[in-house]
């Protein structure tokens, strides 16, 4: 039987979601998909709270809350994150087009778009 603890856990507001699916590659474990157009945590001892989705979600219609959830569960969570670093299809810096496997990348929002900035980059955006 699965244990419930107070942690923090992704929130998705479906008024907000336009099931655009973006969210769905930043979450390493797995824990959120677009089911009939909306995202879901299809299993909460997926969602480790860290809230990597959050950023890249255009709508604002993800947040962090801290409620009675499942506990986060490693042992579920690693082949799943072991299978997408084997198909993961790498992203790109919208400045300089470098790859997350050159750069680590952040996400970042410009003018109502969510995309990826590279660390290099990253200074120049701050101070001008
Ligand atoms: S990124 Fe935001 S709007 Fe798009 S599917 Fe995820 S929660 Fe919904």
């Amino acid at each position: 039987m699965s244990t419930t603890v107070t942690r923090q856990i992704v929130k998705i507001d479906e008024d907000l979601c336009n099931g655009c699916g973006v969210c769905v590659s930043p979450c390493a474990e797995g824990a959120i998909q677009i089911i009939d157009g909306k995202a879901k945590v299809i299993r909460e001892e997926l969602c480790d709270g860290a809230g990597f989705c959050l950023g890249v979600c255009p709508t604002g219609a993800l947040t962090l809350e801290e409620r009675e959830a499942v506990e986060f569960d490693h042992a579920a969570a690693e082949p799943i994150i072991a299978a997408k670093k084997a198909s993961y299809i790498a992203q790109h810096c919208f400045n300089c087009n470098a790859s997350e496997d050159d750069a680590p990348l952040l996400p970042v929002r410009i003018k109502g778009d969510s995309t990826w900035v590279c660390t290099r980059c990253l200074p120049a955006l701050i101070h001008g």
